[in-house]
């Protein structure tokens, strides 16, 4: 099974789950069958209690389950049907964890975040990845996985360290990173428009990142032998030449895995900005290896 999970950094709403829908509709163009999984860190059982204010209308799927919002999308842009099992919430984890240890499961041993909370949720990830989602036979290629809330706030670190984990258990060949920033223009509009100031705030922003979760991710990745993930920035206007070699730079990555995801008036144009930065055939074929095997498909 292939993974590619996406984390979001510097603050929520930036377009994570517009980012997986965009990648999961590419994939699918691209021959793959996919499906997805959003893991929340609240401790909300479900969003069925959640206030439509603050987090949008509750979005009922097929099977009843009350879920984000985020699942209309998915859903509509992968032309799948999912289940409450690919809500993986902490409110969920944490009562199976608790459950089993009420009745004896850990056999006397003592029950904590890492590793029986960072297992649990590897455990549900793979067991949920199998599942058929587009009325065909047999397991999907390629899950993919959205952690909401943001990358460094306390609550996402155990699922986190749970991706991290779990990509030791799939294989580092298996499992790919994205990293959606922001990059925030501030000041007037001539400032905006000077390259190096925005360089700068790239550079900052870049760096950020990287102490939060990059460093760990790339230092785990060269200790199997290997360095491969995305960062993708979130933005205003398009990410220039100069910015992308610098975060490029900065997160030890080829040019090629920095891609810009700038406003765009109709999110329909999201796929195709990261089909011309050749994001789908960049994850099938150098990172995904399935070289190939997969060839365009006219939907
Ligand atoms: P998250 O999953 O990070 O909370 P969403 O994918 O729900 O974020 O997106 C948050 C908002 O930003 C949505 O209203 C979405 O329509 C909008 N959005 C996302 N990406 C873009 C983009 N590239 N251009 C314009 N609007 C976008």
């Amino acid at each position: 099974r292939k993974y590619a999970a996406i984390t979001g950094g510097t603050m929520s709403g930036l377009g994570k789950g517009t980012v997986i829908s965009s990648l999961g509709w590419l994939l699918k163009a691209l021959g793959l069958r996919v499906t997805v999984i959003k893991i929340d860190p609240y401790l909300n059982i479900d969003a069925g209690t959640m206030a439509p204010r603050e987090h949008g209308e509750v979005y009922v799927l097929k099977d009843g389950a009350e879920v984000d919002l985020d699942f209309g999308n998915y859903e509509r842009a992968l032309n799948v049907t999912l289940t409450g099992d690919h809500s993986i919430t902490a409110g969920k984890i944490y009562r199976q964890v608790i459950e089993k240890e009420r009745k004896g499961e850990y056999l006397g041993r003592t029950v904590q975040l890492v590793p029986h909370v960072t297992d649990a949720v590897q455990d549900w990830i793979e067991r949920i990845a199998e599942v058929p989602v587009d009325g065909k036979e047999g397991p999907p290629d390629i899950c993919l996985i959205e952690l909401g809330g943001t990358a460094g706030e306390l609550e996402s670190l155990v699922h986190l360290e749970a991706l991290r984990c779990f990509s030791r258990r799939v294989g580092p060949e298996n499992f790919a990173l994205v990293h959606l920033g922001f990059v925030a223009c501030t000041g007037d509009g001539e400032q905006k428009t000077k390259p190096t100031q925005q360089s700068i705030q790239v550079f900052v922003l870049a760096v950020k990142d990287i102490c939060g979760l990059r460093v760990q991710v790339i230092q785990e990745l060269r200790k199997s032998g290997l360095k491969a993930d995305w960062v993708f920035r979130r933005s205003k206007q398009a990410l220039g030449d100069a910015a992308r070699e610098k975060i490029a730079h900065f997160g030890e990555l080829p040019k090629e895995h920095v891609v810009s995801v700038h406003d765009v008036p109709n999110l329909y144009r999201v796929p195709l900005m990261l089909e011309e930065q050749n994001v789908g055939a960049f994850v099938c074929e150098v990172k995904i290896g399935i070289v190939g095997k997969y060839t365009r498909s006219s939907d």
